[in-house]
C-alpha cells in the first residue's frame, strides 16, 4: 500500500486519510483494502471561523470553543476518549462505518453484499429502533445528530448539502450508507446560530462509549430540530413521534431512553 500527501484536492483515486482513528483500523482487519493511502491533512481546512468549522478541526478543537453551539460542543466532549478527541477531525467523525459487530468481524451480512441481515436474527440490543428492516445497524455518530438538529451545511469539493443529505438509508439496490461521490472530500461545515441547544447522552459506561441513545435538541426561534444518534442506520431526524418505531425483540428499551431523554431535552430548551 502507498502512502502519499495531497497536493490539491484532487487525490486522483486515492483513499483520504486524516487522523486515522477509524481507518487504520478498518485496514489493520481488512475491511478496506486501499491501493494508496492520501494523508489529506495539508489541503482540508482547520479551525473554526464564526460559524465555519474546517473539516478536519478536531472534536477537542470544537469541545472547549466558545463559538460552538452548545449541543456541538456536548457532542464532542462526550465521545471518544480525550486522546482520540486530539486526533479524530469532525469530517472523519462523520463518515465513520457503522459499530455493528457482525460488520466489524466481517460476517457477510447486507452491508458487506450479502443475503442476510445476522442482527436482526442474532445479538441486536445495541442495534437500531428505526429503519432497521435491511440493515439495523445504528449510525453511532454524536457530532452528526448535533450537526443534524442544528441544521448544519456541509461543503464539499464538488457541492453544498444539508449535513442530513450526507446519509441515506442502504437498500437491496444500493448499500451504501452515505451519498458521498468517490473523489468527494468534505471541506468545511456551516452551523447556524441556535438560540440555544443541548445534547443529551445514554451510554454503557459514563465515559469512552458509543450512544446507546444520543439526543441532539436546538431551538431557533419559535422551532425546536430534535436529531437521534444510536437509533437508525442513519442520524435521525425526529419529524413523527417515537412512538413510531419498530424496535427489535432485545431494544425495546432504546424506545424508552430516547423517551425519557428527548423529553428532558425539550423541557431543558423551553425553560431558558
Ligand atoms: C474507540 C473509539 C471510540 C469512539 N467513540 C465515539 C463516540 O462515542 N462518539 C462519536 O461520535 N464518535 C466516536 N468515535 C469516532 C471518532 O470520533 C472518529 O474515529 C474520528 O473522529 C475520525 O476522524 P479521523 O480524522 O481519525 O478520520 P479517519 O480515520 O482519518 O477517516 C475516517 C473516514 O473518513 C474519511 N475521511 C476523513 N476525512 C475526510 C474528508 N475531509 N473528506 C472525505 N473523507 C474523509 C476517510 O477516508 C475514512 O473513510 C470513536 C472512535 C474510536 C476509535
Ligand atoms: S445490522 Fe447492518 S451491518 Fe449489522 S449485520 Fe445487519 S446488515 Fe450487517
Amino acid at each position: 500500500m502507498e502512502l502519499r500527501q495531497a497536493s490539491s484536492l484532487d487525490l486522483d483515486g486515492g483513499t483520504p486519510l486524516h487522523g486515522g482513528t477509524e481507518l487504520v483500523p478498518l485496514i489493520r482487519s481488512g475491511i478496506v483494502r486501499p491501493d494508496t493511502l492520501v494523508d489529506i491533512r495539508g489541503v482540508v481546512p482547520r479551525g473554526i471561523d464564526g460559524s465555519t468549522i474546517g473539516a478536519g478541526t478536531t472534536l477537542a478543537e470544537l469541545e472547549c470553543d466558545p463559538q460552538i453551539p452548545d449541543a456541538l460542543r456536548e457532542a464532542c466532549r462526550l465521545a471518544a476518549s480525550p486522546q482520540l478527541r486530539n486526533v479524530g477531525s469532525v469530517g472523519g467523525n462523520l463518515l465513520q462505518s457503522t459499530r455493528c459487530w457482525y460488520w466489524r468481524l466481517k460476517w457477510p451480512c447486507r452491508l458487506h453484499g450479502g443475503d442476510e441481515c445476522f442482527a436482526l436474527e442474532g445479538e441486536h440490543r445495541e442495534h437500531a429502533i428505526f429503519e432497521n428492516g435491511f440493515c439495523a445497524s445504528a449510525h453511532p455518530s454524536d457530532v452528526a445528530a448535533a450537526l443534524v438538529a442544528l441544521g448544519a451545511t456541509l461543503h464539499t469539493n464538488r457541492r453544498e448539502l444539508p449535513v442530513a443529505e450526507l446519509y441515506r438509508v442502504p437498500t437491496d439496490d444500493d448499500r451504501r450508507v452515505t451519498t458521498l461521490e468517490p473523489g468527494e472530500l468534505l471541506l468545511s461545515i456551516e452551523v447556524p446560530p441556535a438560540d440555544r441547544s443541548i445534547y443529551l447522552k445514554a451510554m454503557e459506561r459514563k465515559r469512552w462509549a458509543f450512544p446507546l441513545v444520543g439526543v441532539a435538541a436546538a431551538r431557533t426561534g419559535g422551532e425546536t430540530r430534535v436529531a437521534l444518534a444510536g437509533v437508525a442506520p442513519i442520524p435521525w431526524l425526529l419529524e413523527g413521534s417515537l412512538e413510531d418505531a419498530t424496535p427489535l425483540p432485545r431494544n425495546a428499551y432504546k424506545v424508552d431512553i430516547a423517551t425519557a431523554l428527548v423529553k428532558r431535552a425539550v423541557t431543558a430548551l423551553a425553560t431558558v
